[in-house]
């Protein structure tokens, strides 16, 4: 092995920016819960949220998961944070643009390796058969999801997207050069959220809230059918490019057939 580049890496250990990081997130998750209360649309979804999921809740099996969930949440936690971001991180200032391109890039090279990883290894999606559908299909008990059903998961699958998704960010800094704190705090807060919010049980179709529609609904699309479309989980790109895209009637190649009805016998043959 090339020792200038593990001598190169530990000298790049900043557990301490790393620590900032993780602050930075709980600091702008807090303020982000509580500037939204302000606002009514948000305040109802996290009203039905809510009480969808302390009904969930009060099914022991339901409640177990969670619980299973939470204990692993956190030795993850542990891992990312002290094990990989503090080679990936710099305090050095950086303009805005550069902080937004890299926010952008991490979070669409993620997106499409996710794709790939869902479509591929979680569902039988093409010609792999899905090798990982037991894993995947912890999560697709729920057919009509609540915001807490992003964490409804077997915590495999939770180490294999959040694995790829710190992968993403280590192997980009290799290439790109050390990220500023606050893009990660950026992209981490984004990820979670987009991935909460895509469970968010949502009424509201309205402008502003459009967008947030629309994500809701496909990702309800997806969980509706273990056959659905919309893979990816950060936008609709890789679905739309690859032609994955579900708005509740399956994608082509995937379409959901409808119940065939009975017909009496006798009736004759069309
Ligand atoms: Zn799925
Ligand atoms: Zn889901």
């Amino acid at each position: 092995m090339d020792s200038a580049f593990w001598d190169g890496l530990a000298a790049g250990y900043q557990w301490q920016l790393s620590l900032y990081t993780a602050l930075g997130i709980m600091a702008v998750s807090l303020a982000g819960k509580l500037l939204v209360r302000l606002v009514p649309a948000f305040r109802e979804a996290s009203r039905l949220n809510r009480e969808t999921y302390r009904q969930k809740m009060e099914n022991p099996r339901y409640a177990a998961n969670q619980r299973w969930n939470r204990k692993w949440g956190l030795f993850f936690w542990v891992v990312i944070f002290a094990g990989v971001l503090p080679f990936c991180l710099t305090a050095a200032p950086q303009p805005v643009w550069r902080v937004l391109l890299d926010c952008f890039v991490i979070l669409m090279v993620y997106d499409f390796f996710y794709y790939l990883v869902h479509r591929f290894l979680f569902h039988d999606a093409g010609f792999l058969g899905g090798p990982l559908i037991w894993v995947h299909a912890v999560h697709h008990r729920q057919h009509n999801p609540c915001r807490e059903d992003s964490s409804y998961i077997h915590p495999l699958e939770v180490a294999m997207g959040l694995g790829l998704y710190v992968a993403c960010i280590f192997v980009l800094s290799r290439f790109m050069g050390d990220f500023h704190v606050v893009t990660i705090v950026i992209t981490w807060t984004a990820f979670s959220q987009i991935n909460l919010h895509n469970h968010d049980l949502w009424t509201v179709d309205r402008f502003p809230f459009k967008y947030l529609n629309t994500m809701s609904v496909m990702h309800h699309n997806h969980h509706a059918r273990f056959t659905g479309g919309n893979f990816a989980t950060i936008s609709l790109l890789y679905d739309w490019m690859f032609g994955t895209l579900d708005y509740g009637a399956g994608y082509k190649g995937a379409e959901y057939k409808p119940k065939a009805k009975k017909v009496p016998e006798g009736a004759g043959a069309a």
